[in-house]
Parts: structure tokens; sequence; C-alpha cells
């Protein structure tokens, strides 16, 4: 039986020296989320729903063994990792590169205006409303994990983020195409572990999971 995946190539491993895990979590629930209003850069505070969340994810990463929590700066993302961090212990630090994409005019739009009138979530023209494209927040989300890889390998480390900008990280590790990544709709405060191993014999990759959305 496999205990471990390769997320480079989907290779399972029964047995494997593992250096580190490492969580993603998304942040907790916020009135917009609720609301179905677009929120990238806009700085939204988690609601009543998102701090439970977030203290149910925290709960569960208590005995983790964690030892640095890495943020996105934006309000939602902070409150979520400052809950994670009084229930482990681990220190925080802010980074703006693990922003949501910004969704430039769209933000504070309501999801099914936007998809009536600029077309769903992977092909809306968004260089042209003044945010990102999504090759350029894959960018700068993998630029940060790698540079906090090489620092901490070691170390077991909670990255809170939002949602479109772990799917693109799920996309570039698993390499798969974006529709399927962002298919997975990964919830509020959801935590996806990543366990840093030897390198796989197939692909290379070093990155396993021993399966997606362990806490649901
Ligand atoms: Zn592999």
């Amino acid at each position: 039986m496999s205990n471990y995946f390769c997320m480079g190539c989907g290779r399972g491993y029964s047995d494997l020296k593992i250096k580190s895990n490492w969580f993603l979590v998304r942040h907790g629930e916020t009135d917009w989320n609720r609301k179905e209003r677009i929120q990238g850069h806009a700085d939204t505070h988690l609601n009543e729903t998102g701090i439970a969340q977030a203290e149910a994810t925290a709960d569960f990463l208590r005995d983790t063994h964690i030892d640095l929590i890495v943020s996105s700066d934006l309000a939602r993302a902070k409150e979520t990792a400052e809950i994670i961090a009084r229930a482990t212990g681990a220190e925080v630090i802010f980074d703006e590169a693990l922003r949501e994409m910004d969704f430039g005019d769209l933000e504070g739009m309501f999801i099914p205006e936007v998809n009536e009138k600029y077309g769903d979530f992977l092909g809306r023209p968004y260089k042209e409303l003044g945010g990102e494209v999504f090759e350029e927040v894959e960018e700068r989300a993998m630029g940060a994990l790698h540079k906090y890889r090489k620092d901490h390998e070691h170390k077991n480390i909670v990255i809170v983020s939002h949602g479109a900008l772990m799917g693109l990280v799920i996309k570039n590790i698993r390499k798969i195409d974006h529709a399927k990544s962002a298919g997975l709709n990964i919830g509020n405060a959801e935590a996806i572990k990543l366990e840093i191993g030897e390198p796989c014999d197939n692909c290379g990759g070093d990155l396993y999971e021993g399966g997606l959305g362990g806490l649901g």
C-alpha cells in the first residue's frame, strides 16, 4: 500500500524518509466569500465562521510541531495565521508575495455578474481589467516557496495564503493544467499537507502528499 504519492508524477511509495512537513492553508471565510464577491488585494477580515474555521485548523495543527508560519500580509490571511500561531506557538512572518491574485477592476464585484460580463474564472481578461495574470501569480508564489524552502527545508512550516494562489501552486507542483487545479475548489481554512522527502526515482521531484485536503 502506498502512503506517499509524488506530487510531480503520482508514483506511490509505502515508505519514505521525510525531512519536513509543510501545510498550505487557505484563510478562513470572510463576508465577501459568503456573498460571492471577488476579493484579491481587497483587505477583508475574517467573519465569525472564518474565525471558527481557522480555530479548527489551528487545533489540527497544534501537535504537528510547526516551527514557522509564513503568511500573506492581507488581513484575512494575517488573522488566520495569528490564530494558528496562538495554538502552535510558532513565529509568524508576513510576505506580500503570498497575497492573492490582484483582480483589478473586478475587486468587490459579485461573481455571477462577473461570469456573465467577462467569462468564467479561467477565461477573464484580467490584464485588461488592471489585474494580474495567472502566470505572474504563479511565478511570485513559487519564488517565495523556493526561498523559504532554501532557508528552512528541515522546518515544519505553515504557509497561509489564498485560493487562487494555492491553486496555482498545486498546478505547478503537480504539473497539471490550470483548469484541473482551479477545479479543486480549496475550502476556507483548508490545509493541504506537503511532505518534503528524498527525490522521487521516477521524476526527481521531492514533494509528496498523502491525499489532498486532509481536513475537508
Ligand atoms: Zn515523481
